[in-house]
């Protein structure tokens, strides 16, 4: 049986998303794809990419307020919105493809927005068949977070994670791994508190509330939407780890089955 890791690797890593400039972090993209490279050609796997929006997706989805009800006249504007956004993700997904494909990685995107629907900003529909044929060849099948038609709002954003949490729901990969630019997962922001404290394993939200007692206005969007989505993972037995992909080496290790620190999620 061949080894099949579904990869996430986060908006973080490759955007500055404080800045208001889409720019990528070429530095950490070269590096990353340097390490998938590297772990490929060590041994035989198959490999799914996910990559989030960053600052190329947050701000023109905060500018049209994608996935807020809206009046019929607006439609017209929310429509040009959904497609500016859709274009700025596509070029970052351009530009990461790009310095994969220089480092010899047979990369072929995927866009969500061609084949993938929601509803209520959750995914309730998109054939997955195509990423077994890729697979099936050897290519190594890239999807990132985009816009997708909902049948409720007309238009929403699903987010790298939620696309993770679908990605292996339906593909049953054997790993889940998502890079991010912190450890894991702590009791509170470890970038603006020093005394967060780590958490090895997660098993539920209320974990989060645990060390604190008390709700954490800290624990802000990003981690909680990502906890949210491997949780239900978890629910289906399926583990994944939050690692540090900004650590030389972390994404290699952690492809090559060697130990790196990271949080744990799993209900066992
Ligand atoms: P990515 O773009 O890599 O998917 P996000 O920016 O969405 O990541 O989430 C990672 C960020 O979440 C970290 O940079 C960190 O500052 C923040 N964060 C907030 N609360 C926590 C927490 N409890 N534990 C870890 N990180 C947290």
């Amino acid at each position: 049986m061949i080894f099949m890791i579904i990869l996430k690797i986060g908006g973080s890593i490759l955007t500055n998303k404080d800045a208001p400039e889409s720019e990528v972090d070429s530095v950490s993209l070269k590096r990353i794809a340097s390490e998938i490279k590297r772990s490929l050609d060590n041994s035989s796997k198959e490999l799914v990419i996910v990559h989030g929006a960053g600052s190329f997706g947050h701000p023109p989805a905060k500018k049209y307020r994608i996935g807020e009800a809206f009046d019929r006249e607006e439609y017209p504007q929310k429509r040009l919105g959904f497609c500016e956004i859709q274009n700025a993700v596509k070029r970052l997904n351009m530009l990461i493809c790009e310095e994969f494909i220089s480092q010899g990685l047979p990369v072929i995107a995927v866009p969500a927005s061609s084949f993938i629907t929601a509803s209520s900003k959750r995914i309730t529909e998109g054939n997955l068949d195509i990423f077994k044929n890729y697979l099936s060849k050897g290519f190594v099948p890239v999807i990132y977070g985009d816009v997708v038609l909902d049948s409720d709002l007309e238009f929403c954003v699903i987010s790298g994670d939620q696309i993770i949490q679908y990605l292996a729901s339906n593909l049953n990969p054997q790993k889940v791994v998502l890079g991010t630019d912190v450890d894991g997962v702590y009791n509170k922001n470890p970038k603006t508190h020093d005394d967060a404290v780590f958490y090895e394993k997660f098993s539920s939200i209320e974990d989060l509330d645990a060390l604190e007692g008390t709700t954490n206005v800290d624990v802000t969007g990003g981690m909680v939407g990502k906890i949210k989505e491997l949780l239900y993972l978890a629910d289906l037995g399926i583990e994944s780890k939050i690692i540090n992909a900004e650590i030389e080496d972390n994404i290699y290790k952690v492809l090559e089955n060697d130990d790196v620190k990271g949080t744990v999620i799993s209900r066992s």
